[in-house]
């Protein structure tokens, strides 16, 4: 279907007045220094992440109020108020203090959305301590391998997770000196060589005075999706928080009202950015869900939690379309207000059945691991071109370059100052939560810098308007007989086929024309994969592509292989096709 290329904002897309609605005149009038004062910074002077998030609130009107709202399958709600948030993050951190384990020192959590998980990293960041926070579906070696790598001294995970993936492997671990164990029955547990959660906490005093870190100090490692290698170890400070401030009010727009939810686990950087610390900035009230995706129950928690703010991921969004339009038909959002999605390139046509389906367009932006937080997005401030990341936030310059030699090091960069011309999307260094390191990777950092801009790695384009267009990760890009195609350029066309509910696109090597379009699709609930559907699919994309940029090949999976993230693995689609090794495989979805 045809559909214009940008959607105008209407009264309903504004049920509270946005944070930020003039985009060249916010972005002039903003700094990070005037951004810092939203904070309060720590009594004695310094900056702290688990302060700011909780403990600034608790002196105020919203003690009593919920900050973080639990809710799983068959066992019944847990609220934290922000000041009993406070109460508890101060308990862990003085257990943290009893240990011996203090600032600079590394803790790992291993764990589902339990609420222990988020004392532990917020009563961890109080403490000064680094925070690692995994995801609890790793398997035994990805989770040693990590603990390695980090030198993590403690460890809290549940004692199931730890009979299952870690006790075995513990020699493997041997920087490890606690292991914390919440027991999942809520009793106590009693396994050797760790120590038992609830009996340290109940011990523990419910005051503590916040360790007096700076910006610059340590505060949390996160490792990289793993989508096109082996994941790095992303180091950050607390000063990142002051992005995580602005960013929740710019790209989010959150107020205080606001019922939040944030569908990313927190082994993942959004979950951690934008599922614990942004909101709990902001004072809101956050919904987490423990159980995985499930079409009919994300419509439900949407309707019966009153979502007013709703940040999630293309997958998701791409699972709720392929669950078909009768399902959502049976609900109803009159509260939700904003929707945002990140991870990976949004198809225009999932803009569109955000519009179509729920009401609102969504807003897709775009980050990294290594970023911290939001820099590019979609924002209530202006109008939304579908397929376009979005226009940089207040405090962030973009641009596009080409490198001058493509193997320099260190690299050297020219910008390029025309529209529409594609190359590596660049930041100018300097923003708050930007990473300070790879660990144990020192040169490999050095290359994500020419100058004063940081290389994202991404390509990308900006047009006249100052958009930004995602072409492909640098290492997904196809080079066809003198062409150089974008994979989200032809996943989007194929996304536009009624029957395809995902598509992931590679270069096969081809000795004619260096790679030929190779696509993968699976197919939307009631759709069955047959050659008719193949041709039908292939003359959809002819006619949309032209021929040269068409996939040659289609091929039916039941699903694409992901990361747990999200995030479509065109790197392992490729070794498969060509039978070669399929590398670090850590964060496959499903995956051990
Ligand atoms: P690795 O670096 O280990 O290969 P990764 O890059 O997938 O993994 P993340 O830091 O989680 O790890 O993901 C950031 C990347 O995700 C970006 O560099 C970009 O390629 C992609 N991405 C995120 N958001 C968007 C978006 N809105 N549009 C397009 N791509 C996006
Ligand atoms: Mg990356």
């Amino acid at each position: 279907m045809e559909r214009p290329p940008v959607i105008h904002k209407t009264a309903a897309d504004f049920r509270l007045p946005p944070h930020w609605t003039d985009y060249q005149g916010g972005r002039s009038a903003f700094s990070w220094d005037a951004a810092r004062g939203g904070l309060r910074g720590l009594p004695g002077g310094g900056l702290n992440i688990g302060f700011e998030a909780v403990d600034r609130h608790a002196e105020t009107a919203l003690r009593d109020q919920t900050a973080l709202h639990f809710v799983a399958r068959n066992s019944p709600a847990v609220d934290l108020s922000y000041g009993e948030l406070a109460r508890q993050t101060n308990r862990f951190a003085n257990v943290l203090q009893g240990l011996g384990v203090g600032k600079g020192d590394r803790l790992f959590v291993l764990a589902g959305r339990i609420p222990e998980l988020y004392l532990a990293v917020l009563g961890a960041l109080k403490n000064g301590t680094v925070v690692t926070p995994l995801f609890s579906a790793f398997g035994p070696e990805p989770i040693a391998k990590r603990i390695q790598l980090g030198a993590g001294q403690v460890l809290v995970t549940t004692d199931s997770l730890y009979r299952r993936k870690v006790k075995l492997w513990r020699q493997q671990m041997p920087t490890l000196r606690h292991v914390l164990l919440v027991a999942e029955d809520g009793g106590i547990s009693n396994e050797p060589d760790t120590l038992d959660w609830a009996t340290l906490m109940a011990a523990a005093p419910d005051t503590f005075t916040t360790v007096p870190t700076q910006p610059d100090d340590p505060a949390l490692l996160h490792f990289t999706s793993g989508t096109t290698g082996t994941p790095k170890g992303a180091l950050h400070v607390h000063g990142a928080v002051v992005t995580h401030y602005a960013t929740g009010r710019y790209a989010l727009d959150l107020h205080p009202q606001d019922r939040y939810w944030c569908t990313a686990d927190p082994g993942w950087v959004t979950g951690t950015s934008y599922g614990i610390i942004a909101p709990l900035l902001q004072g809101v009230n956050s919904l987490i869900d423990r159980e995985e995706f499930d079409a009919q129950r994300w419509y439900t928690l949407l309707e019966q939690e009153g979502i007013t703010v709703w940040y999630t991921a293309p997958t998701a969004i791409r699972m709720l379309m392929k669950a078909g339009v009768a399902l959502a038909d049976q609900h109803r959002w009159p509260a939700l207000r904003f929707v945002a999605s990140v991870g990976e390139p949004l198809n225009p046509e999932a803009v569109w059945w955000g519009k179509e389906v729920l009401g609102l367009p969504i807003h897709d932006n775009w980050w990294q691991t290594e970023t911290g937080g939001i820099m590019i997005a979609n924002t209530p401030a202006f109008d939304i071109k579908p397929g376009s990341m979005g226009r940089p936030l207040p405090g962030i310059e973009a641009c596009i370059v080409e490198h001058l030699e493509a193997e320099d090091e260190p690299p050297r960069v020219r910008v390029i100052d025309r529209p529409d011309v594609e190359g590596e999307l660049a930041l100018k260094a300097g923003w708050p939560s930007m990473f300070r390191g790879y660990l144990n990777n020192e040169a490999r950092y050095r290359k994500c810098f020419a100058g004063d801009l940081y290389l994202t790695g991404d390509l990308a384009r900006v047009d006249a308007d100052g958009y930004y267009w995602f072409v492909g990760r640098a290492d997904d890009v196809i080079k066809s007989a003198g062409h150089l195609i974008g994979p989200f350029e032809v996943e989007s066309v194929l996304m536009e086929h009624p029957a395809v509910a995902e598509a992931g696109v590679i270069g096969k090597p081809d000795p004619m024309v260096g790679e030929v379009v190779k696509a993968f699709v699976s197919l939307k609930d009631g759709y069955a994969p047959g050659e008719a559907l193949r041709l039908d699919i292939m003359a959809h994309a002819r006619k949309r592509l032209g021929a040269a940029v068409a996939p040659k090949e289609i091929a039916f999976l039941p699903t694409l292989p992901r990361t747990r993230s999200g995030k479509i693995m065109r790197r392992l689609l490729k070794a498969r096709e060509l039978g070669l090794p399929e590398g670090d495989t850590s964060t496959l979805e499903g995956g051990a």
